[in-house]
């Protein structure tokens, strides 16, 4: 089979024929029909991961993965109703099934997680073996293109906007500010407008293309942050929004300039999730932070719940899509395109 393997960190991976993966008797063996590019496929190749996770090569890449069964493993329960052809998503996040987070359904921080397309096994390749319960099936008639990106881009924004909502600081008379409008970011602005309860999004980039596709989305205004101060930014949100502070921040980038002016602008009892990583450090003052009791979260990826749900909006057709389609054969040059920063929308690969 077709498949993109990093053989050494630093250099692009080599698009090879490698033999059709084994699978185990509780997994099912899927064609991969769709697989979406994330900014942590580049940074797993440049090596960030490395001083936290050093995975040995060869790295099957590709993380946001959708396809159809192709064949099932021998003790997969009956009752679990897979069936050969059936359209599924790969849930990421493969847990050992016994940990506390694991039992309450967070595999995805499970101390001993595997995931695909950070190790042997990915979703730039034609199969794919997957544990059963890392599958949910979908409606056949959603395109493949879209829901690659809905297993992360369009995951990872929900699943930090639900924290949002459950820590108290959406509503009707909240401001949330969505930081960077690129593939996470744009699905982050539907989702403060699903979630937030009357909140007010704000999408926060520098890049007028990514704003304009914000805007498609729902943001109720945005702000072209690129060589403002934050007291000239504060000024402008007061008269979008009629405060200059924002109640709730979710960020898609992790930048750690941007990360600077999201804090000046945390309000009072602010809560900050971020999902980014675009930087590895942060140096922020102490004082606001305590004085105003303000909250910053890491939220990472999502669950096998917090998927079901987003494919359930999906299906009910609430999630607007902004997709870049490309070939197998495109791997290399779309990687280097996200790499500076000059994919607009969500790139995905399709068989
Ligand atoms: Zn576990």
């Amino acid at each position: 089979m077709k498949a993109a393997r990093l053989h050494e960190y630093g250099k692009a991976p080599v698009l090879e024929d490698i033999p059709v993966p084994d699978f185990q008797p509780d997994e099912i063996l899927v064609n991969v029909k769709a697989c979406g590019m994330c900014r942590s496929d580049v940074q797993l190749i440049d090596g960030y991961f490395r001083k936290y996770a050093d995975i040995p090569p060869p790295i099957t890449i590709g993380h946001e993965i959708t396809g159809v069964v192709s064949k099932i493993g021998s003790i997969v329960p009956k009752v679990s109703g897979f069936k050969e052809g059936e359209h599924v998503v790969v849930a990421p996040g493969w847990g050992d099934g016994t940990c506390r987070h694991c039992q309450v359904g967070n595999t995805h921080i499970c101390p001993n997680v595997r995931w695909p397309g950070f190790g042997p096994v990915g979703g730039f390749a034609e199969f794919i073996p997957v544990p059963a319960r890392y599958l949910i099936k979908v409606d056949s008639r959603l395109k493949f293109e879209e829901l690659a990106p809905l297993t992360d881009a369009g995951l990872t924004p929900y699943r930090g906007i639900k924290i949002l909502r459950d820590g108290g600081a959406l509503g009707p008379d909240r401001v949330l500010g969505v930081f960077g409008a690129g593939g996470l970011g744009e699905y982050a602005v539907q989702y403060g407008k699903l979630l937030g309860s009357g909140a007010k999004v704000v999408c926060f980039d520098r890049n007028p293309q990514k704003l304009n596709i914000a805007t498609q989305c729902g943001a109720d205004h945005v702000i072209n942050d690129k060589d403002k101060s934050s007291g000239d930014i504060a000024n402008e949100l007061n008269q979008a929004v009629g405060q200059k502070d924002l109640d709730a921040i979710m960020d898609c980038a992790g930048a750690p300039e941007m990360m600077q002016l999201a804090f000046s602008l945390l309000a009072i009892s602010g809560h900050y999730v971020d999902v980014g990583m675009v930087g590895d450090r942060i140096d922020i003052p102490l004082w606001p932070r305590v004085r105003r009791e303000q909250t910053f979260q890491g939220s990472y990826w999502g669950s096998n719940t917090d998927l079901s749900d987003v494919i359930a909006l999906a299906a009910e057709n609430k999630i607007r899509h902004n997709i870049k389609l490309f070939k197998f054969a495109e791997i290399n040059e779309n990687l280097d395109l996200l790499r500076s920063g000059d994919i607009v929308g969500r790139a995905v690969m399709k068989f």
